[in-house]
């Protein structure tokens, strides 16, 4: 009796639960991975980062016989299905919210074609639902550590049918792939195993320093096993622990607030006054803000397709409370360059960084001079990506309002807009907040 077993966000053989419950039910496995035109052009995903999941694919191709299409997903699905004769389609449960929409196609295939459709929990430390609905990331935090599963799983022994099916090499050329290097696949369990987890809070807030795991892409791409990231972490850095959590709360909100896709989670900051000009967007967009720290962050983002988190939160800040633009452009911006961009994590940051998301604070800023002085105190980090400026001093890199530099105008006094940003949001929230304190980081 045949199965397939289709990969999607689980690019792995080790660990894999979906297909470890397949090969116990089953002796011969269809393995299938689907390049589907569809989703690789809603997520604008471009060359480079089709490229790694291509490289993903390829690494996995080389553990075992894999079946590749690219072609939407009912098509190649009702293909293997007819061609195999198999009795079960077997698939990881989805998460997100195209996820769930490309499962139920499957699943209404699987049972036009009289098919077993069965999905099988992974990608997260725990369920989303096991959690009662959390507003609020602590106390979602204290519940989560308590349904933490760490069940590892061995796949059994299975026969891969030969079949008239595409593989790889069939539809390698025909990817619209660009090069990409920055990143490879084949570094995340590396990266996993060398990673100094002890030093992670000391020094992940620099983005100079590029100390954090950038696990991100693998963990994105199921190219490492959650659970093993999570054990090798656990009691030897809280805080990256925490970073893991604040991942499955993204998906914890989306599960019990789904209007948050496109609505903003808190319902007093719907409908904010923004002012969306597209002088401003230009600036944002092509890095040109005049503030060398949040330019540096873009081209950072532009030309490696990866940020570090604290400048995520230095330019989704600036977009919005600064430039007083929809946080739906910023999203909009990362998908088209994130490798590791996740629309649910993704939308959860955003919303967040423009106060208008779960776990709300207290209106908070990001003032791009205060964080680079603090966080950027040898400007290591704007030379690098502005090497253009790289003989001035420092103190005039990081405070382009005092210093005249010979660069971009600033776009906007920094000072100026954040009274206005306070105007608009006043009437959408209580600010400041019940003890009077703003937030200024
Ligand atoms: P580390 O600091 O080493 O953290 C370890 C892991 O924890 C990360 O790989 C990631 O899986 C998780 N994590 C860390 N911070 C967060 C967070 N704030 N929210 C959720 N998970 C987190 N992350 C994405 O994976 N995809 C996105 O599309 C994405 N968009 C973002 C947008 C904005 C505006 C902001 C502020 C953050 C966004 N993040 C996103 C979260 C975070 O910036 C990245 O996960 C992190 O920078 C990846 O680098 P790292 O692997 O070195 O992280």
């Amino acid at each position: 009796m045949r199965a397939i077993y289709l990969f999607k966000r689980d690019l792995r053989l080790e660990d894999n639960r979906g297909l470890c419950e397949a090969s116990k039910n089953y002796k011969e496995i269809i393995p299938v991975f689907i390049f589907d035109p569809q989703i690789i052009n809603q997520l604008k995903a471009q060359g480079k980062r089709l490229y790694y999941v291509l490289r993903a694919v390829e690494e996995l191709s080389k553990g075992i016989k894999l079946y590749c299409f690219y072609e939407r997903t009912e098509e190649a699905i009702r293909k293997v299905i007819r061609l195999s004769k198999a009795k079960a389609l077997y698939t990881t449960s989805s998460y997100s919210w195209e996820g769930r929409e490309r499962n139920e196609v499957i699943k209404r295939v699987c049972s036009e074609e009289g098919v077993k459709f069965v999905e099988v929990f992974d990608g997260f430390l725990v369920r989303p639902e096991l959690v009662e609905p959390k507003k609020v990331y602590t106390h979602f935090y204290k519940e989560w550590l308590t349904h933490i599963d760490l069940q590892q799983c061995n796949t059994e022994d299975f026969i891969v049918p030969e079949l008239p099916l595409p593989k790889l090499q069939d539809i390698r050329e025909k990817l619209p792939v660009e090069h990409y290097d920055t990143f490879d696949p084949q570094e995340c369990k590396k990266r996993l195993e060398s990673y100094q987890f002890e030093n992670y809070e000391k020094v992940r807030d620099y983005p100079a320093l590029d100390l954090t795991s950038k696990l991100s892409p693998c963990i994105r791409f199921g190219i490492v096993s959650i659970r093993e990231v999570f054990q090798k972490s656990y009691g030897r850095n809280e805080q990256f622990v925490k970073e893991l959590a604040w991942r499955e709360f993204w998906y914890h909100i989306a599960l019990h607030f789904p209007q948050t896709r496109d609505l903003e989670f808190q319902e007093k900051r719907r409908g904010i006054r923004w002012e969306n000009r597209e002088d401003y967007l230009k600036a944002f967009l092509s890095g040109k803000t005049g503030y060398p720290f949040v330019d540096a962050g873009i081209r950072q983002l532009i030309e490696e397709k990866w940020l570090h988190n604290r400048m995520r939160m230095v330019l989704a800040s600036f977009l919005t409370k600064v430039l007083l633009i929809d946080w739906r452009f910023g999203e909009v911006f990362f998908i088209e360059h994130l490798l590791d961009y996740d629309h649910v994590v993704n939308v959860g940051n955003w919303q967040w960084s423009a106060s208008v998301g779960a776990d709300p604070k207290p209106f908070r800023l990001f003032n791009p001079i205060l964080q680079a002085q603090k966080y950027d105190p040898e400007c290591t980090y704007i030379k690098k990506y502005l090497p253009e400026l790289a003989s001035l001093p420092c103190e005039w890199l990081q405070n382009p309002l005092k210093y005249k530099l010979p660069y971009y105008k600033p776009v906007v006094d920094y000072y100026e807009r954040i009274k206005l940003a306070k105007e608009r949001y006043i009437g959408h929230v209580p600010y400041p907040d019940s003890q009077g304190r703003t937030y200024e980081l």
